[in-house]
């Protein structure tokens, strides 16, 4: 039976970056993936690591820590993920969205980020081939791309066999406590392991892993497809999105949408690949852990890139597919000790923005468990804000 320090859950881009933050820290960490690294939502996803996606407060501050450490880790891994600090432009179609989208930019600003609002001109200037008629939109210098795929191979390739041991097609099926409750091992259908502590990092499916204990871990599954074009000339230059898409995000951020974009909640996105294609995107619906792409969504998705970028008419989709975000309803993560069960931690419900949130989710899990002064305050985070918690 083999010990560790410490057994992350889940080889996603959360558990990936805890085990490496953890084994720069000189812990012996095991990774336990049911499936191959990357193998959940973390390959079935966009490629920003934004600013602009997040509100203003504790999800604004996440986003904007991580990126100074991805400026760091882009240097220190030594697998390329694809960083580059290329910014993101948003745009409006309606002068009512340019009013909501400024009440948005003034609080960023107020928090002293690099935001600013661009007129159609200045749209132009950035992304030639955007449609003519646009209203206004919004810049960022802050936001970037990355390639998650290759991110969460560069985590571990950093300390694979220098404090961490990998264990892939390896369930967890069980964690262990004593009689106070505390953590003392996990058992999977491979064998068992010893540990005082474990981190649930299994997005989406970190209510299962929870109720293996009787927690009750409120994430909910939010589907999203996104379509990937043939080999391109340059389309975009950087990632570009409508600010409906912040509509379809968040619950408190109101401006009138077409009832036919509400139908499969579609918001327009467009990122460059390194592959010279083009990803658009994208959907945001409730519809359980199927990964279909359905023909009436991979239409509206298409129809609404047409509108934004009129070039796409004559380009081909050559992929169409889905992934589920791991929702949580107050917008923020869980990273956070289970107060009632000393050594299980926590680290999972990053909705559209665990990608954005990897650094610094796996730095401050570290902090945590190392009984550390934390970088950003806790609170927020914690899992004993929510009602509910036990089955
Ligand atoms: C369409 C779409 C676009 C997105 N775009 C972006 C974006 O541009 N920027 C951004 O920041 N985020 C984006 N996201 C969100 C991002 O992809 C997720 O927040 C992130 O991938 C979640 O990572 P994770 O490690 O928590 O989960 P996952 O990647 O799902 O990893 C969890 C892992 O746990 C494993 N697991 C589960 N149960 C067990 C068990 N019992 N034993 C062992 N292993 C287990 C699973 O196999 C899985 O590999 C997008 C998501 C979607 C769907």
């Amino acid at each position: 039976m083999s010990a560790y320090d410490v057994i992350v859950i889940g080889g996603g881009v959360i558990g990936t970056s805890c085990a490496y933050h953890l084994v720069k820290k000189g812990y012996k960490v095991a990774l336990i993936e049911r499936g191959d690294i990357a193998s959940g939502t973390s390959s079935h996803c966009d490629a920003a690591a934004m600013i602009t996606d997040k509100m203003p407060g504790p999800d604004a501050a996440l986003g904007y820590a991580s990126i100074q450490k991805f400026i760091r880790l882009s240097k220190e891994l030594d697998y390329d993920f694809n960083f580059d600090q290329a910014g993101s432009l948003y745009v409006c179609e309606t002068d009512q969205e340019v009013e909501v989208a400024t009440g948005y930019v003034n609080d960023l600003r107020a928090e002293g980020y690099r935001v600013k609002m661009v007129d159609p001109y200045e749209m132009s200037q950035i992304e030639p081939l955007l449609a003519k008629d646009l209203k206004g939109g919004f810049w960022s210098d802050e936001c970037a791309g990355l390639n998650p795929f290759k991110l969460c191979y560069a985590f571990v390739e950093q300390v694979k066999g220098k404090g961490l041991d990998v264990f892939l097609h390896t369930k967890v099926t069980g964690i262990r406590l004593n009689e106070k409750n505390q953590v003392e091992g996990v058992d999977t259908d491979r064998g068992r392991f010893t540990t005082g502590r474990v981190i649930n990092c299994g997005g989406v499916y970190a209510p299962e892993i929870g109720r293996l204990n009787g927690l009750n871990i409120p994430i909910l599954p939010r589907k999203g497809v996104i379509l990937l074009s043939e080999a391109t000339i340059p389309v975009c230059h950087q990632k570009v999105q409508e600010f409906g898409y912040m509509v379809t995000k968040f619950a408190n951020v109101e401006c009138d949408r077409d009832p036919e974009l509400l139908k499969y909640n579609v918001a327009f996105t467009l990122e460059p690949t390194e592959g010279d294609n083009v990803m658009l995107g994208s959907s945001r619906n409730f519809v359980g852990y199927s990964l279909n792409t359905e023909i009436e969504v991979i239409n509206a998705i298409a129809k609404r890139g047409m509108r934004f970028f009129p070039i796409l008419k004559n380009m081909s989709c050559v992929r169409a597919y889905a992934g589920v975000r791991p929702f949580m309803e107050d917008h923020l993560p869980i990273m956070s000790e289970v107060d009632e069960m000393p050594g299980y931690y926590i680290c999972a419900g990053h909705e559209g923005d665990g990608i954005s949130m990897s650094p610094v989710s796996g730095e401050l899990m570290t902090q945590l468990i190392a009984g550390e002064e934390t970088e950003l305050d806790m609170e927020p985070f914690r899992f004993s804000r929510l009602e509910n918690r036990f089955l």
